[in-house]
């Protein structure tokens, strides 16, 4: 566990910058999740981009920031936004997002704090910073430059989840691209990201070491799936996380087979509500209302019992570890027409990896054997390893700063760019001096 004491636990270093733009990654140097990093120049300019927390259990910390004026979150998930109220309790810094995720920051954020009295955890921000946090908001457009000390900023579109955004920054000396999590290619409820010509690109590179299927593909392989289980009588469970991945299952599902019963169970019900309010983040905001109103969501204890009989289910947790997608693994276990059908990714430890290795999930306490087809479906929102290379060759910096990788995502993308620009892998809490 980190210890926040302001102003004595922080390692950013002391001196001045003297030349160039030093970065200083606190956290997600050369990890996926927990975000942090300053920028500095030697203007005196110094801005803080995402500081999120990875949400484990217990949960894990960037380090501790210095005094920062200047925050930008470029997205709305938890290892990128988590730790964004103890910056503005303990520093009074100003954060600057995209309206949406200002918007989704109060769900997001609300949820952190349950899951954490649930769990038992100390959290390193109270309720009080979260309110302060909620008023410390300044809201940017696509395309509008706004300044932060000597630079002007502006936000692209990332792909990823609607809301996203890459960070263009024009310091007096380069012209900076910050990608945060992306995607160039266009899921459901989001377009893909173009590139932006730089000097310097920090490159989020989870998927460096994979390439995709292509998405067409999995999309009908998830339809068709589904189809199958509902034609030997069964019901299609699909957990999938509340800010992205169960909206764009379901669009799939309206677009492919709209015959289909679905029903919605989770809390990505507020969050779509508030991606509706702002279509300008959304690809076909129509398609999304008309797909929202087409499914059930469910909200009592008797809604629950009829989403059982119903074809598919969309619920959270994402990774079945808990929300209501364990209640409804626990009833659908004793009939063998159904299904589970993972959409996404299955961190180590998480009841979705158990699933697939061990035909096993943790319900209410007990780990339980559970008896049912099980399926993995990639529909990633991240970029894969050839989306980044070619993402990074149209944007021809000098130099590329991979972040938000681990050992295996960032060799092969290092070895892949290495000809063609300076390739710089970084380690939390030292110092990258870029010129
Ligand atoms: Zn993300």
């Amino acid at each position: 566990m980190v210890l926040y004491t302001p102003g004595r636990t922080s390692s950013y270093p002391d001196d001045p910058v003297k030349h160039g733009l030093r970065a200083f990654f606190l956290g997600g140097g050369d990890e996926v999740g927990n975000v942090g990093c300053i920028l500095e120049d030697s203007t005196g300019t110094r801005l803080l981009i995402d500081y999120g927390l990875a949400p484990t259990r217990p949960p894990k910390y960037p380090a501790e920031c210095p005094s920062v004026d200047h925050a930008i979150i470029t997205h709305s998930h938890i290892d990128h936004m988590g730790m964004a109220p103890w910056l503005v309790g303990h520093l009074g810094t100003r954060l600057h997002g995209s309206p949406l995720t200002a918007s989704l920051s109060e769900v997001m954020w609300r949820d952190t704090y349950k899951v954490s009295k649930i769990e038992g955890y100390p959290l390193a921000w109270d309720r009080r910073d979260m309110e302060e946090a909620l008023q410390a908001w300044t809201t940017h457009q696509i395309g509008d430059w706004f300044e932060i000390g000597e630079w002007k900023c502006r936000f692209h579109r990332a792909g990823h989840i609607p809301g996203a955004v890459m960070i263009e920054i024009e310091t007096p000396e380069m012209r900076v691209l910050w990608t945060g999590d992306m995607d160039t290619r266009a899921s459901p409820n989001v377009l893909g990201a173009l590139p932006v010509e730089c000097d310097v690109l920090f490159l989020e590179g989870t998927y460096g070491n994979r390439v995709h299927p292509p998405r067409v593909e999995e999309e009908e392989r998830l339809v068709s799936k589904v189809l199958e289980v509902v034609d030997r009588g069964g019901t299609a469970l699909i957990p999938a996380f509340a800010s992205g991945r169960g909206q764009d299952v379901l669009r799939i599902l309206k677009r492919e087979a709209p015959s289909l019963e679905a029903h919605y169970h989770g809390m990505g019900t507020r969050v779509t509500q508030l991606w509706m309010e702002h279509p300008e983040s959304i690809r076909e905001p129509k398609q999304l209302a008309k797909m929202w109103r087409w499914c059930r969501r469910v909200s009592g204890k008797s809604d629950r019992r009829k989403a059982l009989d119903a074809d598919v289910i969309v619920s959270t947790s994402g990774m079945l570890d808990g929300g209501p997608a364990i209640w409804y693994a626990n009833r659908l276990r004793h009939h063998g027409a159904n299904a589970i059908l993972l959409t996404g990714y299955q961190a180590e430890g998480s009841g979705g990896r158990l699933l697939l290795d061990e035909g096993k999930l943790r319900i209410f306490g007990d780990v339980t054997p559970i008896d049912l087809e099980v399926e993995q479906f990639s529909l990633s929102n991240h970029a894969g390893q050839t989306e980044l290379v070619n993402f990074a060759r149209a944007c021809a910096p000098r130099h590329v700063v991979i972040f938000h990788a681990d050992e295996e995502g960032r060799e092969p993308l290092s070895t892949q760019l290495a000809g063609e620009m300076k390739v710089h892998l970084p380690t939390n809490r030292v110092e990258i001096i870029l010129e």
